[in-house]
């Protein structure tokens, strides 16, 4: 995803790596060139973005906190559209908080922002929401233990069993990365075994079913909504002063939660069946970046 040049700030560890680690997302997208193409544009030219604590105000103190969706949000759009956003953030950031809601893991953000083109953002929730985290000045992502104490109690090292269970299914192909509270797999649709996701409820465990090409076993009532409000919690931020950002299923806990939330333009059509008629959610009609934009003037956030 990335094609800059690695900032100073990067670790040593990230910068060395020979390639970003393959997640949910990116996998498709590696196989998939028409994918590729649709989902991650040509990048603008790098500005060199720098980690946020460099600059850091509380963001409970802030105008307005974005919390949002990677893959078709806030990398979604034009690069006009995405340059406008990234700028303007960059431009604003002792008056804008920025959260990464998304499937994708650190090494992914790590190298994405260490690129240079893409903001640092002040705080992440990943994995699908079972990795809540901080953006140290170094540009490292830093696990919040406190917050994911409940997750990995819930998850409890269970990937071997639930591997076992779903081994052979038909239509799943587990993905060859090791996440830490998570399992997840490639979805074909068409070839689903029917009794997969029954299967993994019934051992007391969540199946997500995002975009029709993801599936992942997470622990019990973790996504990320519960755990954008963990963090909202934590840091203590006002509720109306959130703009939720997400483009799929898995984004739909995030934009149930009550706090002022905006499904982008070119959204999965079943989210938007879940959410469209929700007072708090803006239906933007511009793309990804676009669409971002559009709500926080909708909703006069900033
Ligand atoms: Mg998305």
């Amino acid at each position: 995803m990335t094609d800059g040049p690695c900032p100073t700030k990067l670790s040593a560890t990230s910068a060395s790596r020979p390639a970003i680690r393959t997640t949910t997302e990116q996998k498709d997208l590696q196989k998939d060139p028409m994918t590729q193409a649709q989902q991650t544009p040509t990048r603008p030219e790098p500005t060199g973005f720098t980690p946020p604590a460099l600059h850091a105000a509380p963001l409970a103190g802030r105008r307005m906190v974005l919390a949002t969706d990677l893959d078709g949000t806030f990398l979604g759009g034009s690069d006009g559209d995405r340059r406008r956003l990234y700028d303007w953030i960059e431009a604003n950031r002792q008056t804008v908080g920025l959260i990464f809601v998304t499937g994708r893991d650190p090494a992914f953000i790590r190298d994405l922002c260490g690129g240079g083109d893409v903001p640092w953002p002040d705080y992440v929730i990943g994995d699908v929401g079972t990795t809540i985290a901080r953006i140290t000045s170094e540009g490292e992502i830093e696990p919040i233990a406190v917050l994911e104490e409940e997750i990995a109690l819930t998850w409890d090292s269970s990937a071997a069993r639930v591997r076992a269970a779903l081994d052979g299914r038909a239509g799943l192909r587990l993905q060859p990365t090791e996440f830490r509270y998570r399992l997840s797999y490639d979805l074909d649709p068409d070839d689903l075994d029917p009794t997969a996701k029954a299967t993994v409820e019934a051992m007391g465990f969540d199946v997500l079913i995002s975009d029709n090409r993801f599936f992942d076993v997470l622990p019990a009532g973790i996504s990320k909504g519960p755990s954008l409000r963990r963090l909202i919690d934590h840091l203590g931020l006002v509720e109306t002063r959130v703009l939720a950002a997400g483009d799929t299923l898995n984004d739909l806990s995030m934009l149930a939660l009550g706090v002022p939330a905006v499904a982008v333009g070119g959204a999965e059509k079943r989210l938007l069946d879940e959410v469209g008629h929700l007072p708090h959610v803006h239906v933007a009609e511009g793309v990804g970046a676009a669409g971002i934009h559009e709500a926080i003037a909708t909703f006069g956030l900033h």
